[in-house]
């Protein structure tokens, strides 16, 4: 926890009594946002799952037609990441407020609240061109809104863990997952954010050596486990 130091028997005492409605104020309202951002995607115009018409778990390939278009795949760790940083920066901004029960409820609900929205705002017709110019998803299409769905749970277990590594392990866990996701994907959190807003030719090239490997070669490089071959 990251003020579990600071936490006294007093106020621990004082969660009791609050703990199952506490609930409340994480299910309901985090329910709310996440069935309002699924129904503006869906006014977008993104589909609900892949044109394969098939609905799986985990797609192992980071740049296939399949990608963000099933429940989760390699970029749905960098949305697990989006939980680690969010609980530590709201975290950090209501620190006086975390030794509350109900305190602690809204930061995830703000956490759900920050990621729907910017599920939405990666589905901007904005935005997928940006991907599409600037970074190496050159086919990009924007996510199902089974993988929006995706991004948005792991984000939520993102914050869970991170709430209870505490900041030390969360700092360790975001960049082993930064360093294992170049080596395997040559993509991150942090590589999408600096293409995204200022993108490095020599990067792009890089990630698009990647990409057309993975196109052209049957058994890509990439050692996830893949429900991918499946569908072939
Ligand atoms: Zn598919």
């Amino acid at each position: 926890m990251l003020n579990r130091g600071k936490r006294t028997s007093q106020n621990r005492a004082a969660d009791l009594p609050n703990a199952p409605r506490s609930t409340n104020w994480v299910l309901g309202p985090s329910l709310l946002i996440v069935a309002v951002a699924l129904c503006v995607l869906l006014w977008l115009g993104q589909p609900l799952f892949c044109h394969c018409g098939s609905l799986l778990f985990w797609i192992s390939d980071a740049a296939g037609s399949h990608t963000s278009q099933h429940f989760t795949d390699p970029y749905s760790i960098t949305h697990f990441q989006h939980g680690l940083v969010l609980c530590l920066f709201i975290g950090w901004i209501f620190e006086k407020w975390t030794a509350s029960t109900r305190a602690v409820s809204w930061q995830l609900t703000l956490t759900v609240l920050i990621e729907a929205g910017w599920e939405v705002l990666e589905n901007t017709p904005l935005v997928i061109d940006r991907y599409r110019t600037a970074t190496v998803a050159v086919g990009y299409r924007g996510d199902a809104l089974i993988n929006s769905l995706g991004d948005i749970v792991c984000c939520i277990l993102g914050w869970i863990v991170a709430r209870y590594f505490g900041w030390r392990w969360t700092i360790v866990l975001f960049v082993a997952i930064e360093i294992a996701l170049i080596i395997i994907i040559r993509d991150s959190l942090l590589l999408s954010i600096l293409m995204l807003t200022s993108p490095v030719e020599g990067i792009r090239e890089w990630q698009q050596g990647e990409s057309l490997s993975a196109s052209t070669n049957p058994t890509p490089r990439n050692p996830l486990p893949s429900c991918w071959y499946r569908l072939q």
